[in-house]
Protein backbone atom coordinates (compact mmCIF):
# COMPACT_ATOMS: atom_id res chain seq x y z
CA UNK A 1 0.00 0.00 0.00
CA UNK A 2 1.21 3.54 -0.98
CA UNK A 3 2.31 6.01 2.23
CA UNK A 4 0.12 8.83 0.21
CA UNK A 5 -2.55 8.30 -2.79
CA UNK A 6 -4.49 10.73 -4.63
CA UNK A 7 -6.65 10.03 -6.62
CA UNK A 8 -8.88 12.23 -9.42
CA UNK A 9 -8.48 15.53 -7.05
CA UNK A 10 -9.89 18.46 -8.90
CA UNK A 11 -9.41 22.10 -6.86
CA UNK A 12 -11.34 24.76 -8.51
CA UNK A 13 -11.29 28.56 -7.67
CA UNK A 14 -13.93 31.16 -8.55
CA UNK A 15 -15.24 28.60 -11.16
CA UNK A 16 -11.63 27.75 -12.59
CA UNK A 17 -9.81 24.31 -12.35
CA UNK A 18 -6.66 24.89 -11.01
CA UNK A 19 -6.05 20.99 -10.30
CA UNK A 20 -7.87 18.70 -12.71
CA UNK A 21 -7.86 15.11 -11.89
CA UNK A 22 -3.96 14.18 -10.06
CA UNK A 23 -3.63 11.10 -9.46
CA UNK A 24 -0.79 10.39 -7.72
CA UNK A 25 1.07 7.43 -5.45
CA UNK A 26 4.04 8.22 -3.16
CA UNK A 27 5.27 5.39 -1.64
CA UNK A 28 7.31 4.93 2.02
CA UNK A 29 10.38 6.39 1.82
CA UNK A 30 10.59 7.96 -1.69
CA UNK A 31 10.75 11.60 -2.97
CA UNK A 32 8.52 12.46 -5.44
CA UNK A 33 9.61 16.38 -7.13
CA UNK A 34 6.17 18.42 -8.45
CA UNK A 35 8.14 20.86 -11.47
CA UNK A 36 6.07 23.19 -13.74
CA UNK A 37 5.66 26.76 -14.52
CA UNK A 38 4.15 29.21 -12.05
CA UNK A 39 0.75 28.64 -11.42
CA UNK A 40 0.31 25.11 -12.64
CA UNK A 41 -0.83 24.21 -9.06
CA UNK A 42 2.16 22.56 -7.26
CA UNK A 43 1.61 24.49 -3.97
CA UNK A 44 -2.09 24.05 -4.16
CA UNK A 45 -1.64 19.96 -4.69
CA UNK A 46 0.50 20.02 -1.46
CA UNK A 47 -2.00 22.59 0.57
CA UNK A 48 -4.66 19.86 -0.74
CA UNK A 49 -2.43 17.04 1.15
CA UNK A 50 -1.88 19.04 4.01
CA UNK A 51 -5.57 19.76 3.79
CA UNK A 52 -5.12 23.68 4.13
CA UNK A 53 -7.45 23.53 1.01
CA UNK A 54 -10.31 21.43 0.77
CA UNK A 55 -10.76 19.23 -2.61
CA UNK A 56 -13.64 19.55 -4.72
CA UNK A 57 -13.98 16.06 -5.84
CA UNK A 58 -11.41 12.59 -5.57
CA UNK A 59 -9.59 11.33 -2.54
CA UNK A 60 -6.09 11.56 -0.63
CA UNK A 61 -5.42 8.68 1.72
CA UNK A 62 -2.66 8.80 3.98
CA UNK A 63 -1.67 5.35 5.03
CA UNK A 64 -5.32 3.58 3.65
CA UNK A 65 -7.04 6.27 5.61
CA UNK A 66 -9.14 9.00 3.84
CA UNK A 67 -8.23 12.58 5.11
CA UNK A 68 -10.11 14.03 2.55
CA UNK A 69 -13.87 12.88 4.14
CA UNK A 70 -14.97 15.40 6.11
CA UNK A 71 -14.76 13.23 9.25
CA UNK A 72 -11.18 13.16 8.95
CA UNK A 73 -9.68 14.78 12.24
CA UNK A 74 -7.43 17.36 10.57
CA UNK A 75 -5.20 18.07 13.76
CA UNK A 76 -4.15 14.60 13.55
CA UNK A 77 -3.82 14.38 9.73
CA UNK A 78 -1.60 17.77 10.26
CA UNK A 79 0.51 15.43 13.21
CA UNK A 80 1.55 13.58 10.39
CA UNK A 81 2.70 15.54 7.86
CA UNK A 82 5.26 18.48 7.94
CA UNK A 83 4.84 21.09 5.43
CA UNK A 84 7.64 24.25 5.01
CA UNK A 85 7.21 26.94 2.81
CA UNK A 86 8.74 29.14 0.91
CA UNK A 87 8.94 31.83 3.54
CA UNK A 88 10.15 29.96 6.42
CA UNK A 89 7.06 31.48 8.75
CA UNK A 90 8.70 31.20 11.84
CA UNK A 91 7.08 33.06 14.75
CA UNK A 92 9.33 36.03 15.06
CA UNK A 93 8.39 36.95 18.88
CA UNK A 94 9.85 33.42 19.73
CA UNK A 95 13.06 31.50 20.54
CA UNK A 96 14.23 28.94 17.94
CA UNK A 97 13.67 26.60 21.04
CA UNK A 98 10.19 27.56 21.52
CA UNK A 99 9.24 27.35 17.65
CA UNK A 100 10.53 24.04 17.08
CA UNK A 101 8.71 22.83 20.43
CA UNK A 102 5.35 24.62 20.24
CA UNK A 103 3.67 21.74 18.45
CA UNK A 104 5.02 19.00 20.43
CA UNK A 105 3.94 20.47 23.80
CA UNK A 106 0.56 22.03 22.37
CA UNK A 107 -0.67 19.62 19.81
CA UNK A 108 1.06 16.50 20.85
CA UNK A 109 1.15 17.01 24.93
CA UNK A 110 4.65 16.15 24.70
CA UNK A 111 6.20 16.72 28.27
CA UNK A 112 8.70 20.48 27.96
CA UNK A 113 11.63 18.68 29.00
CA UNK A 114 11.37 15.62 26.30
CA UNK A 115 10.47 18.32 24.01
CA UNK A 116 13.23 20.41 24.56
CA UNK A 117 15.22 17.46 24.75
CA UNK A 118 14.17 16.10 21.02
CA UNK A 119 14.53 19.96 19.57
CA UNK A 120 18.54 20.09 21.26
CA UNK A 121 19.07 16.68 19.06
CA UNK A 122 17.57 18.02 15.65
CA UNK A 123 19.59 21.55 15.80
CA UNK A 124 22.58 19.51 16.99
CA UNK A 125 21.97 17.39 13.16
CA UNK A 126 21.01 20.29 11.32
CA UNK A 127 24.34 22.19 12.44
CA UNK A 128 22.39 24.53 14.79
CA UNK A 129 23.76 23.64 18.02
CA UNK A 130 23.81 27.13 20.14
CA UNK A 131 20.74 28.79 18.33
CA UNK A 132 18.27 27.33 20.89
CA UNK A 133 17.97 31.19 22.28
CA UNK A 134 18.38 32.86 19.28
CA UNK A 135 15.35 34.71 17.97
CA UNK A 136 14.78 34.28 14.13
CA UNK A 137 16.09 37.98 12.86
CA UNK A 138 19.07 36.90 14.66
CA UNK A 139 19.45 34.21 11.83
CA UNK A 140 20.59 34.11 8.18
CA UNK A 141 17.95 33.12 6.09
CA UNK A 142 19.57 29.35 5.28
CA UNK A 143 19.41 29.32 9.10
CA UNK A 144 15.99 30.43 9.37
CA UNK A 145 15.19 27.59 6.88
CA UNK A 146 16.71 24.96 8.72
CA UNK A 147 14.79 25.95 11.79
CA UNK A 148 11.70 25.68 9.63
CA UNK A 149 12.29 22.24 8.74
CA UNK A 150 13.63 21.49 12.03
CA UNK A 151 9.97 22.58 13.57
CA UNK A 152 8.08 20.48 11.14
CA UNK A 153 10.26 17.30 11.85
CA UNK A 154 9.39 17.89 15.40
CA UNK A 155 6.21 16.45 15.68
CA UNK A 156 7.58 13.31 13.51
CA UNK A 157 5.72 13.45 10.86
CA UNK A 158 5.34 10.49 8.27
CA UNK A 159 5.14 12.54 5.12
CA UNK A 160 7.23 15.82 4.96
CA UNK A 161 5.76 18.40 1.98
CA UNK A 162 8.28 21.01 1.56
CA UNK A 163 7.14 23.98 -1.00
CA UNK A 164 10.05 25.94 -2.88
CA UNK A 165 11.99 26.01 1.14
CA UNK A 166 14.92 27.48 -1.12
CA UNK A 167 13.30 30.27 -3.50
CA UNK A 168 13.80 32.77 -0.90
CA UNK A 169 17.27 32.53 -0.28
CA UNK A 170 20.76 34.04 -1.18
CA UNK A 171 22.51 31.55 -3.51
CA UNK A 172 25.14 30.77 -1.46
CA UNK A 173 22.38 29.78 1.27
CA UNK A 174 20.68 27.26 -0.83
CA UNK A 175 23.52 24.74 -0.57
CA UNK A 176 22.44 24.33 3.18
CA UNK A 177 19.27 23.80 2.86
CA UNK A 178 19.54 21.14 -0.08
CA UNK A 179 22.20 19.47 1.77
CA UNK A 180 19.65 18.99 5.42
CA UNK A 181 16.84 17.68 2.58
CA UNK A 182 19.57 15.06 1.38
CA UNK A 183 20.11 13.92 4.55
CA UNK A 184 16.54 13.88 5.32
CA UNK A 185 16.07 11.57 2.46
CA UNK A 186 19.24 9.44 2.92
CA UNK A 187 17.31 8.95 6.63
CA UNK A 188 14.47 7.22 4.43
CA UNK A 189 11.61 10.34 4.69
CA UNK A 190 8.75 10.52 2.61
CA UNK A 191 8.73 14.14 0.92
CA UNK A 192 6.65 15.67 -1.49
CA UNK A 193 8.60 18.50 -2.96
CA UNK A 194 8.27 21.42 -5.70
CA UNK A 195 11.66 23.25 -6.73
CA UNK A 196 13.05 25.32 -8.98
CA UNK A 197 16.70 23.77 -8.36
CA UNK A 198 16.76 21.21 -11.57
CA UNK A 199 20.01 20.08 -10.87
CA UNK A 200 18.98 19.19 -7.40
CA UNK A 201 15.62 17.55 -8.25
CA UNK A 202 17.07 15.42 -10.80
CA UNK A 203 20.08 14.12 -8.29
CA UNK A 204 17.43 13.67 -5.06
CA UNK A 205 13.98 12.35 -6.84
CA UNK A 206 13.14 8.95 -6.98
CA UNK A 207 9.98 10.61 -9.10
CA UNK A 208 9.50 13.87 -11.10
CA UNK A 209 6.37 14.67 -11.55
CA UNK A 210 5.28 17.31 -14.76
CA UNK A 211 2.01 19.53 -14.09
CA UNK A 212 0.85 21.84 -16.71
CA UNK A 213 -2.36 24.12 -15.80
CA UNK A 214 -3.63 21.37 -13.26
CA UNK A 215 -2.50 18.12 -14.93
CA UNK A 216 -0.37 15.99 -14.26
CA UNK A 217 1.13 15.90 -17.88
CA UNK A 218 4.22 13.11 -17.06
CA UNK A 219 5.82 11.33 -13.92
CA UNK A 220 8.92 9.21 -14.37
CA UNK A 221 12.46 8.62 -12.52
CA UNK A 222 14.57 11.57 -13.05
CA UNK A 223 16.86 10.28 -15.71
CA UNK A 224 13.37 9.43 -17.84
CA UNK A 225 12.02 12.97 -17.64
CA UNK A 226 14.72 14.70 -17.91
CA UNK A 227 16.36 13.07 -20.74
CA UNK A 228 13.35 11.45 -22.54
CA UNK A 229 11.06 13.38 -21.75
CA UNK A 230 7.58 11.88 -23.64
CA UNK A 231 5.27 14.63 -23.60
CA UNK A 232 6.02 17.62 -26.11
CA UNK A 233 4.78 20.25 -23.47
CA UNK A 234 7.30 18.41 -20.54
CA UNK A 235 10.05 19.25 -23.71
CA UNK A 236 8.98 22.84 -23.95
CA UNK A 237 9.21 23.80 -19.76
CA UNK A 238 12.21 21.85 -19.73
CA UNK A 239 13.56 23.86 -22.85
CA UNK A 240 12.30 27.00 -20.71
CA UNK A 241 14.42 26.42 -17.38
CA UNK A 242 17.75 25.52 -18.43
P1 LIG B 1 2.23 26.96 -8.39
O1 LIG B 1 2.56 26.61 -6.98
O2 LIG B 1 2.49 25.86 -9.35
O3 LIG B 1 2.88 28.25 -8.82
P2 LIG B 1 -0.41 27.48 -7.34
O4 LIG B 1 -0.90 26.19 -6.82
O5 LIG B 1 0.11 28.46 -6.35
O6 LIG B 1 0.66 27.22 -8.49
O7 LIG B 1 -1.57 28.21 -8.12
C1 LIG B 1 -2.30 27.57 -9.15
C2 LIG B 1 -3.41 28.52 -9.58
O8 LIG B 1 -4.36 28.63 -8.55
C3 LIG B 1 -2.93 29.91 -9.91
O9 LIG B 1 -3.66 30.38 -11.01
C4 LIG B 1 -3.30 30.68 -8.67
O10 LIG B 1 -3.54 32.03 -8.96
C5 LIG B 1 -4.57 29.98 -8.22
N1 LIG B 1 -4.77 30.04 -6.77
C6 LIG B 1 -3.99 29.47 -5.83
N2 LIG B 1 -4.47 29.68 -4.60
C7 LIG B 1 -5.61 30.42 -4.77
C8 LIG B 1 -6.57 30.98 -3.86
N3 LIG B 1 -6.48 30.79 -2.55
N4 LIG B 1 -7.60 31.67 -4.40
C9 LIG B 1 -7.71 31.84 -5.73
N5 LIG B 1 -6.83 31.35 -6.63
C10 LIG B 1 -5.80 30.66 -6.16
MG1 LIG C 1 3.86 27.47 -5.66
Amino acid sequence: MSLLSIDGVWKHFHGQSVLRGIDLEVNAHEVVSLIGASGSGKSTLLRCVNLLETVDDGVILLDGQDITDPRADVDDVRKRIGIVFQSFNLFPHMTVLDNITLAPRQVHRVAKAQAQEQAHELLARFGLQGKARAYPDQLSGGQQQRVAIIRALATQPRLMLLDEVTSALDPQLVVEVLTIIRELKDSGMTMILTTHEMGFCRDISDTVCFLDGGVLVEKGPPEQLFEAPEHPRTREFLRSVV
